[in-house]
């Protein structure tokens, strides 16, 4: 059992010392992102007891064989890249047609993304295929030509996207949320796209955003997306779980390069995210994901062996505990048990997020503290 900080990233769409109760530190500048995990992207700093830096990283201790989940904290002041993540498959093969030099700086590893976010506080995302109808009628209302809206009523999505990037311009991003507005979507919605074109009036992918469904999390809600399909974070503090790969396929709202070719092959039009209405203490366990999670507010959880664990400390205190000894983790650290480290046990008085990589037969354990210690 190791202890871990996360790696602070600062891109530019981040709130301004947003994550400082888990960076331990203010910048004055955006905190956008905190990792956990050994992505050569962000590897995580391991730490004492008393939370102080030993020099070492995670990374010299396990590789992502090990440690197959990255885990983030997230702090949005604006909406992130319309983005979708490649399945193993297509993340493989564009790696490898990468490293044959056929083109440069698509892809970041070799990996599938899949990732979901737990919302900390209330969180506003696009997330997956917005209805034709709602689409296309946003879309003429921005005046886009009649064969691109035709595409999109068809269902012929993707078709649609590159007509899309051509008919943009800073005249119609202005008119983002006059065409939600016209098109009958509601006011959070007409919100939503007057800040898309606040943050990006001059950016051609926020012609995407009325193909994309929106979604407002409250705290302890969370969303499932996997690879192909299409997101763009809005609004908000949350968790993110992932494979760990930082493959990201941008198609706008971004100052990062797009690469529209290579996001169009990722993309699928019939997968889907899957929106979880919970609420701290419930277990999230999205269909077919490779990862696990439980917010625990307060009580215990046992941790069983066999498959990748780490605790994530929010709020207030928390303790591990295992035949090796207890740990005491501080908001912003988090303890790393391989899957070859014992049964844990985990103590909360206040939020801790508890992840479990289920890649390998996992057996979930739902006893109460104290039932599991009279056990242990
Ligand atoms: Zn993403």
């Amino acid at each position: 059992m190791l202890i871990v900080r996360g790696a602070v990233k600062d891109y530019d769409w981040g709130i301004v010392d947003g994550l400082e109760p888990w960076s331990g530190q203010a910048t004055g500048a955006p905190q956008a992102e905190l990792w956990f995990g050994v992505h050569p992207g962000g590897p995580s700093p391991l730490v004492d007891d008393g939370g102080r830096p030993t020099g070492e990283l995670l990374a010299d201790h396990f590789d992502i064989e090990a440690i197959p989940l990255l885990v983030k904290l997230l702090a949005a002041a604006r909406p992130l890249s319309v983005q979708v993540h490649p399945s193993a498959r297509a993340a493989a093969e564009g790696w490898r047609r990468q490293s044959q030099g056929e083109y440069e700086g698509v892809y970041s590893d070799p990996f599938e993304k899949t990732e979901m976010l737990v919302a900390l506080q209330e969180f506003e995302a696009f997330a997956g295929w917005r209805s034709p109808d709602e689409a296309a009628a946003m879309l003429d209302a921005l005046g886009v030509d009649g064969t691109v809206v035709e595409l999109v009523r068809q269902g012929d999505t993707l078709a649609a996207i590159p007509g899309l990037l051509d008919a943009a311009s800073p005249a119609r991003v202005a008119q983002l949320a006059a065409a939600a507005r016209a098109a009958g979507l509601p006011d959070e919605q007409v919100t939503a796209y007057a800040t898309v074109t606040d943050h990006y009036p001059d950016d051609p992918g926020a012609l995407i955003t009325p193909l994309l469904a929106y979604l407002r999390l409250a705290a302890g809600e969370a969303v499932y997306v996997p690879a192909g399909v299409p997101h763009s974070y809005i609004r908000g503090i949350g968790l993110e779980v992932m494979t760990s790969s930082d493959n990201v396929l941008r198609l706008g709202l971004t100052g990062k390069p797009v690469f529209v070719d290579h996001a169009l092959r990722a993309l699928s039009t019939t997968l889907e995210p899957q929106v979880m209405h919970t609420d701290h203490g419930d277990l999230i366990w999205p269909r077919n994901a490779p990862f696990v999670v439980r917010v625990l507010t307060t009580g215990g959880e046992r941790i069983p062996a066999e498959a990748y664990r780490i605790v994530l400390l929010v709020e207030g205190t928390a303790t591990v505990t295992s035949e090796f000894g207890e740990i005491t983790l501080r908001p912003g650290t988090a303890a790393v048990i391989s899957a070859s480290d014992p049964d844990s046990f985990v103590e909360a008085d206040g939020l801790v997020a508890i992840i479990q990589s289920t890649t390998k037969q996992v057996e979930f354990a739902h006893e109460r503290w104290d039932v599991a210690r009279h056990e242990y």
